[in-house]
């Protein structure tokens, strides 16, 4: 977990990207804020770089100048991390690297860039409200994504209680996988909460995330229970071998329904879009070469969806 004083105590938090304009994400037009840390390692993750507690260097090797053109990133850094390679363009040791950031404070064609900044409730609800006109009009407002927004409890709390007193519209995008009390602390000043359920197999769920699924629907449970109002968003993404069969969905759509229910079930197609990020980290994409489901398998999916929860209104009717 994130451990410096400022966003123990919820005064700062870090984040990676704030993000305008989005229309997907909560009603109306919104401004996404994303959280660094996340407990899950997924191995679809979207934004790798959302995953570690702290600042991290991207180097897109494309974007670099090369020796004969630009010097600047090597003799800033501290640790001798920074050479070149046959090409002449910069190689990052990130053995040696600290994420100190000053190599991408110098680097002309971003080609070196440090993601995640420390922030304060006040910089980010000053940010969200420069488009406070879209969100009057639209009916939109703050969603508060990841990363998992709920490893910075205090701060998420403090930020979404600050944006409900202005006005704003709030919302935030969670795996679940945090401690009860930071849900239920920081639930109250969310107008909607989307939620991701992968999978009901614990198995499955722990060899494609890193973790155990207990918690997660565990948290979801008591979620319905003790905040019944609150609007949540259930979201699937479909994972070509973890959960794309109909008998994996029908599965998280019965849990759901025992749970308590939903707003809805999304159902999200898996993309690749994410894997030059492990390129520019260092790392390698878990699922590389792996093709999207198709449109006919996502259908047949929803369909499945819908098939239980006709089941549980016909029961409910009966
Ligand atoms: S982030 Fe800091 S330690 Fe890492 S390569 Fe850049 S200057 Fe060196
Ligand atoms: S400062 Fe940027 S462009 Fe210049 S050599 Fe370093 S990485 Fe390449």
């Amino acid at each position: 977990m994130i451990a410096d004083s400022a966003s123990e105590n919820g005064s700062k938090g870090w984040i990676f990207n704030i993000q305008k304009f989005s229309l997907h994400d909560g009603a109306g037009i919104r401004t996404l804020v994303f959280m660094k840390g996340c407990p899950l390692a997924c191995t679809w993750c979207s934004n790798p770089e959302s995953q570690a507690y702290r600042a991290e260097l991207l180097y897109a090797r494309g974007r670099c100048i090369g020796a004969s053109e630009c010097d600047r990133c090597i003799p800033v850094c501290k640790t001798a991390a920074i050479g070149r390679d046959d090409e002449g363009k910069v190689a990052v040791d990130r053995t040696l690297c600290d994420n100190c950031g000053e190599c991408a404070r110098v680097c002309p064609s971003k080609a070196l860039e440090l993601s995640g900044t420390l922030v304060s409730v006040d910089d980010v609800i000053r940010t969200v409200e420069q488009d406070g006109g879209f969100y009057v009009r639209s009916g939109g407002g703050l969603t508060v994504s990841g990363g998992e927004p709920l490893a910075q409890d205090r701060f998420v709390e403090n930020l979404l209680a600050k944006a409900q007193s202005r006005g704003l519209d709030t919302a935030i995008e969670t795996s679940g996988l945090c401690r009860w009390e930071a849900l239920r602390r920081v639930a109250p000043h969310a107008d909607q909460i989307f939620y991701d359920i992968k999978c009901i197999d614990a198995r499955k769920h722990r060899d494609a995330t890193g973790a155990s699924n207990d918690i997660i629907l565990e948290n979801f449970r008591r979620l319905r229970r003790e905040f019944p109002r609150t609007p949540v968003v259930v979201r699937t993404p479909i994972v070509p071998g973890l959960n794309d069969s109909t008998a994996d969905i029908e599965a998280i759509a019965r849990f759901i329904d025992a749970a308590g229910g939903t707003s809805a079930h999304e159902l999200l197609a898996y993309h690749g879009f994410g894997e030059p990020k492990y390129d520019r980290l260092g790392r390698s994409y878990p699922l590389c070469g792996t093709p999207p489901p198709s449109e006919e398998s996502m259908a047949i999916l929803r369909e499945a969806v819908r098939a239980v929860q006709s089941a549980r209104d016909r029961d409910q009717s009966a």
